[in-house]
């Protein structure tokens, strides 16, 4: 329980990874704000999970590339639960398609979510992580922001420049005791993942040394690892859980 006390903020908390992260959480002891797009039913039953694990959890809706949305959100954790210690910057799309036939709405949509969504709650976080003097954001990229893969331009760029981001915020709050760090994760058994063809999917097996698929309760070990006391001298790093693929 060494998350007793302890207030998380998880974007995209409702389904696969995010959910995972909350539950994950919630077992070491941190109370939960589950943020969902739109699947409230799902953002419910996250919620519901980790009540029953013993913490507080709350549920709220906001569209992480909206930066007012994002504002209100945090403002909302911070009344409902009296605290921000953990920024779990999870919610992430996908518009896959070569760079020849993409549209600039596809390039805009996974970039506004996934890169500029990590931004606005970090902004919105900022100044109450500052002044407590404490703080833990852990950021969830990919793999594919460090090796690139075809037909991902847009996705690609966003888990790189999230990389990039959390390395500049992570100096830029070092002296305040806020870490950023990153997970990236490889191949996780998900809705995003799930969606993929089976010609993708055996393609993307073969590259994996484990031959193996993750689960998302790996990439949440790793995650509550950032969060967690014992990474308290740790930051601007990247951690990969992929069974070797970016080996
Ligand atoms: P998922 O199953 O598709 O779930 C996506 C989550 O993000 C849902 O909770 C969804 O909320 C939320 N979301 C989407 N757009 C949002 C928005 N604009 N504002 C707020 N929430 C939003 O995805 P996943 O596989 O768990 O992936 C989670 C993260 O891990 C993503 O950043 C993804 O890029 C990254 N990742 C995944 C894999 C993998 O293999 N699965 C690998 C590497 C990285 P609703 O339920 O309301 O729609």
């Amino acid at each position: 329980m060494s998350l007793k006390g302890k207030v998380a903020l998880v974007t995209g908390g409702s389904r696969g990874i995010g959910r995972a992260v909350c539950r994950e959480l919630a077992r070491q002891g941190a109370d939960v704000a589950v943020n969902y797009a739109g699947n409230e039913a799902a953002a419910q039953e996250t919620a519901q999970a980790c009540r029953e694990l013993g913490v507080r959890a709350v549920v709220l809706r906001a569209d992480v590339a909206d930066a007012a949305a994002c504002d209100a959100m945090v403002a909302q954790v911070l009344e409902q639960l009296g605290r921000l210690d953990i920024l779990v910057n999870n919610a992430g799309i996908t518009r896959d398609g070569l760079m020849l036939r993409m549209p600039e709405a596809d390039w805009d949509a996974v970039l506004d979510t996934n890169l500029k969504g990590a931004f606005h709650c970090m902004r919105a976080a900022y100044k109450t992580m500052m002044r407590q003097k404490s703080g833990r954001v852990v950021n969830i990229s990919s793999v594919v922001g460090l090796r690139g893969n075809a037909g991902q331009t847009n996705y690609s760029a966003s888990k790189a420049g999230l990389i990039g981001l959390s390395k500049s915020l992570a100096k830029e709050l070092a002296t305040r005791n806020v870490t950023v760090n990153v997970v990236a994760p490889g191949f996780i058994t998900t809705d995003m993942t799930d969606a993929l063809p089976e010609g993708a999917r055996e393609a993307l097996l073969s590259t994996i040394p484990m031959k193996r698929l993750g689960a998302a309760e790996d990439v949440a070990r790793a995650v509550a690892f950032f969060a967690g006391e014992g990474a308290g001298y740790v930051t601007g790093q990247v951690l990969c859980v992929d069974g070797g693929m970016a080996v």
